[in-house]
């Protein structure tokens, strides 16, 4: 007897005719520029390991001392007995480095997203998010049970008439550094109007935290925020600082009540000690090899100067996502295609991770690419998109 629960294939076969069927790709070996992908050798423009910290080997070290001095698993919840030294010295470096009273380490972004959010909003209350953030923001809002109002993307004259309208408690959530753009949250602006309409601001510095500012403080060193401004800080570990993991950083009163409330937070499993070791190896990293960020900065300009004189599509990024809006699905996953049998490998991203029409190669550079490699990459764009 068939139960047709289990048919999935119709589904699948869809996904194949879409162009949006997925599959992974079998990597052996670090994670670093020079890439092992399904046996063969790949220059790699699709990680986010913006500072090339992932494979680091002072990282690595921190990593291996991390789990002689705590092993490997952390046992626990934060909350019951998974809480070690380590995870607390994470959680007041990235204090001190943030500017704030205090840090909570969570075990992914997704999960803090999802924490935060449904935690400071219930039934009653509202969530105004920009239209093209992250999956986490949107369905930590479904799960707060929040009313949704999305606002164009960036366009704060959208939010200001939401939030004019506006009656119940409302939180303003956004990407710093939007992940599949790459272009920037108008975080002065959305500073200004929470301020002026009494609502609460979430950032989510996933791609800006360790990359943006002078001393990789995001987004809101970028601009030049305080933290007054600026009272909720989410970043994550696993892309700028190579290793895994999450963390918000704030006053007291919103760290204690999160450590309370946020249920994403009481519920799992503490990350294991050992990354919390590597983060903080990454942390000092950040700040000690301030070449990482200039020689990005240097690599992103020589590329779209180089993708300007080719006539590509670039967006309006100045960070380290450089998408080529293609919009075509299939014409994207042909163009990745090409460029893999070239030798490089970069993101060919469909729908639903973007809008349905804005298909596009999103390259992503990193402080251990080379210059030759950027210009190798602009040959085999040319190619690829001819
Ligand atoms: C990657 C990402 C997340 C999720 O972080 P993980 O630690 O990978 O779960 C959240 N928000 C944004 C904007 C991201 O890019």
């Amino acid at each position: 007897m068939s139960n047709s629960f289990y048919d999935f294939s119709t589904a699948l076969q869809q996904l194949q005719q879409q162009s949006l069927y997925r599959r992974r790709q079998i990597t052996s070996g670090p994670q670093q520029v020079l890439i092992n992908a399904n046996g063969r050798q790949l220059l790699n423009f699709c990680s986010n390991d913006y500072l090339g910290l992932a494979n680091h080997p002072e990282v690595g070290a921190a990593f291996k001392r991390g789990v002689e001095l705590y092993g490997v698993g952390s046992g626990s919840a934060h909350l019951i007995c998974g809480h070690s030294q380590a995870h607390h010295a994470l959680e007041e470096e990235l204090a001190a480095f943030t500017g704030r009273q205090r840090a909570l380490l969570f075990s992914t972004g997704y999960m803090a997203n999802m924490g935060i959010i449904s935690a400071l909003l219930g039934r009653h209350d509202t969530v105004l998010a920009d239209r093209l953030n992250h999956a986490s923001l949107l369905d930590g809002g479904l799960l707060s049970r929040a009313r949704l109002q999305r606002y164009q993307h960036g366009d704060v004259d959208d939010l200001q008439s939401k939030l004019a309208a506006e009656h119940a408690k409302a939180l303003i959530v956004t990407d710093g550094v939007f992940s599949m753009d790459g272009d920037l949250a108008p975080l002065p602006v959305l500073a200004a109007l929470a301020e002026q309409y009494q609502a609460g601001l979430l950032i989510d510095d996933a791609h800006g935290f360790g990359v943006l500012g002078a001393e990789g403080g995001g987004i809101v060193q970028h601009f030049g925020l305080t933290p007054a401004q600026t009272p909720i800080l989410m970043g994550t570990l696993g892309k700028a600082f190579g290793t895994f993991g999450a963390f918000v950083a704030g006053s007291e009163d919103l760290i204690e009540f999160l450590i309370q409330k946020a249920r994403t937070y009481v519920f799992t499993t503490a990350l294991p000690a050992a990354i919390a070791e590597a983060s903080r190896c990454s942390l000092r990293l950040l700040q000690t090899e301030t070449w990482r960020r200039e020689k990005l900065r240097s690599l992103i300009l020589r590329f779209r100067n180089g993708a300007q004189q080719l006539g590509l599509p670039l967006l309006d990024s100045v960070t380290a996502i450089q998408p080529i809006m293609l919009t075509d699905s299939r014409r994207t996953v042909k163009a990745g295609e090409s460029l893999r049998a070239q030798g490089f490998w970069v993101g060919a991203i469909r729908p639903p991770t973007v809008p349905v029409n804005t298909a596009r190669l999103r390259i992503t550079f990193s402080a251990d690419h080379q210059e030759q490699q950027i210009d190798a990459l602009l040959d085999a764009l040319s190619k690829a998109l001819a």
